[in-house]
């Protein structure tokens, strides 16, 4: 069998480091917002390029969070994307303000920056582009947009650590840029985590608020927060996994290549990678004709796949009541033509030759 993805392999190419660093947390008796999760907000702030981290309990109260220190709420709109993990969509309903979705491009499939300016009203408030598997969306654009309309830009990076977007890290771009440390993403946890990253003071300090409660002085409380920390087991755990992230999104880039290189000329469509990116493959996406039938005869053969995602965010019950929106014509084909194959930095050349094979005998 090959699988879809091996934490398996990770933890053992690291387990000694990560045995000590556990017992080091234990024994210091201090689990929640202590030394670790300072330092390892330093260390991410340093990688990613930002002045300020905000360690969070996921990546889905890492966009909720940064939504609510702008201030958006009720009777804003927030212009993102359908195409995309629920979770970026989740965090605008739960500020109780409204998604306008933008259609995203065929190639990246990233939001399509020239369909944002006519969805932009005097109710919209910010723009949520989602660097979907980890490929940056095209910020500059954005940006520009941003200022003319006075908007702020919150980035959803949690599938793109480590992603460039002409030579800046993703997440340092926009006002906020949000990542999860979920177990499967390119930087991942031993159970969940998130950040905020941020060049605004204030806003750091908002966001070390609201993540505990409201309150910066034990049993002093400025306003009504949430819970929703770091861990100190998992921030010891991500200082030292993060170490080792440039060279998994290498081994991840090279995987890539590879299949790109032997998928050439089968018709099926590739990933590509914008000259102003650095893609860094938090999952390998093809797109054909044949999906669900590729995917089961993948699957007889022992090849695990998934789909991100089957069906788009508008489309879900819990979405239904905003209402059909119809502009969404890509959206709406690629989810039937896209497949994720096994993408992670441990897989062999002769597992992809294998996948390969077998897609070729299907196609
Ligand atoms: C994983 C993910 C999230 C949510 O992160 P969690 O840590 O699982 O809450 C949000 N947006 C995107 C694009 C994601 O891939």
């Amino acid at each position: 069998m090959i699988p879809f993805i091996d934490l398996k392999t990770e933890y053992a190419e690291i387990s000694e480091e990560i045995t000590e660093t556990v017992q080091r947390v234990l024994k210091s008796g201090w689990f929640i917002l202590g030394e670790e999760v300072k330092r390892f907000e330093e260390d991410f702030s340093k990688y990613i390029g930002t002045k300020y981290s905000v360690g969070v309990n996921s990546g889905s109260d890492a966009l909720f969070l940064a939504l609510k220190v702008l201030g958006i709420g009720k009777g804003d709109e927030v212009i993102t994307v359908s195409h995309t993990f629920i979770s970026t969509v989740d965090a605008i309903m739960r500020n109780g303000a409204r998604p306008v979705f933008v259609d995203i491009e065929p190639d990246t499939y990233c939001i399509d920056v020239s369909k944002i300016e006519k969805k932009i009203t005097n109710k919209t408030k910010a723009i949520l582009p989602v660097h979907l598997y980890g490929h940056p969306a095209d910020m500059e654009p954005i940006m520009k947009l941003a200022e003319k309309y006075n908007l702020f830009v919150i980035e959803d990076a949690c599938q793109a650590h480590g992603a460039e977007y002409k030579g800046k890290k993703v997440g340092s771009i926009g006002d906020l840029g949000c990542f999860s440390f979920y177990a499967v993403k390119n930087l991942g946890a031993y159970g969940d985590g998130g950040i905020v990253v941020t060049n605004d003071k204030e806003l750091a300090e908002k966001l070390k608020k609201f993540r505990n409660y409201g309150s910066s002085q034990k049993y002093h409380q400025d306003f009504i927060g949430i819970n929703s920390r770091l861990d100190e087991i998992q921030a010891a755990i991500l200082r030292v996994k993060l170490k080792y992230l440039e060279e998994w999104n290498k081994k991840r880039r090279i995987v890539a290549n590879t299949y790109n290189n032997q998928l050439k000329n089968t018709g099926i469509i590739l990933p590509i990678e914008r000259n102003f990116a650095k893609h860094v493959y938090h999952l390998y996406v093809i797109r054909c004709k044949n999906r669900d039938m590729l995917q089961q005869y993948l699957q007889k053969n022992g090849i695990q796949t998934q789909i991100h995602y089957p069906i788009p965010v508008h489309r879900q019950k819990a979405y239904l009541r905003l209402g059909h929106d119809s502009c969404l014509t890509i959206t709406e084909n690629v989810c039937n033509e896209i497949l994720s194959l096994p993408m992670h930095p441990w897989i062999s050349e002769e597992e992809i030759s294998q996948i390969v094979e077998v897609i070729k005998k299907c196609h």
